[in-house]
């Protein structure tokens, strides 16, 4: 049975004591109030992980992320932060592709393709993101990029690594816009994904996979997307950023 999940974005947000309070309120509301079988992901910016990770101890359904992973192993690269270090503070996924990075930091399909080889061989599990933009959208040509944005950075994988991947569908034009895909629009790229994985790996695998969706989603919207049967949760931004938020999002799984 696939997995249902909430992975909460935070982007370059939160201070250090931000940050902590955030984690604090997000575990009393979600042990209070979330009574389904969700995963919920917490993926702050790295300065956070290690404080935080004793936080979770005890709540086996909440999980730590990182949002973006070198893709060398160590050694000479001013900045970077290595997926081994990730995993020694506790890190069980690192968001791979996101459309920001895809944007601003040049980050490729090829290159994104190592980034998931190192996370894996370090025992996290990627949550990759693929999306189409709006001129994308606009001209026909969505299906095209993201069975490419599939196809380039995960088909290289044999069958075991696969089945740890998350993918996360988050069409560019929802990010941080208040335009959410509709339920409708989201089920069928889901659905296409699901299906492009099952061509390459086959049913059983493809109908295991997690696909989330991501792309201004709200308390009001989450029901209603995590209701498609194809969408197995969410990739969360602006909403994560508030406990109240966070969890009535996450409340939205069944
Ligand atoms: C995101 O950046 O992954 C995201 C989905 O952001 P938002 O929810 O703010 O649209």
């Amino acid at each position: 049975m696939r997995k249902k999940i909430v992975a909460g974005n935070w982007k370059m947000n939160k201070t250090f004591d931000e940050g902590v309070q955030l984690v604090k309120e997000i575990i009393e509301l979600y042990s209070k109030e979330v009574t389904s079988q969700v995963y919920v992901v917490l993926a702050p910016p790295f300065i956070h992980l290690y404080k935080l990770q004793p936080l979770l101890f005890g709540m086996p359904m909440l999980e730590l992320g990182a949002q973006n992973c070198s893709n060398m192993p160590n050694g000479a690269y001013t900045g970077e932060i290595s997926a081994a270090m990730l995993k020694s503070v506790g890190c069980d996924y690192v968001i791979i592709g996101h459309s920001e990075r895809r944007a601003y930091f040049n980050e490729t399909n090829d290159w994104l393709a190592k980034k998931v080889d190192i996370a894996l061989a370090n025992l996290m599990q990627p949550i990759y993101c693929v999306g189409e933009t709006l001129e994308e959208r606009n001209n026909g040509k969505f299906y095209e990029v993201i069975e490419s944005q599939l196809r380039d950075a995960l088909f290289h994988l044999p069958e075991e690594q696969m089945r740890h991947v998350v993918v996360a569908y988050e069409p560019v034009w929802a990010i941080g816009t208040g335009q959410t895909a509709t339920s409708a629009q989201a089920q069928e790229m889901h659905a296409f994904i699901r299906k492009i994985i099952a061509d390459k790996y086959g049913d059983e695998l493809s109908e295991n996979i997690s696909i989330l969706y991501g792309g201004s989603v709200k308390p009001d919207n989450a029901k209603e997307l995590f209701e498609q049967p194809d969408i197995d949760g969410g990739l969360i931004g602006g909403a994560a950023l508030q406990a109240r938020s966070f969890i009535d999002i996450v409340k939205g799984i069944k």
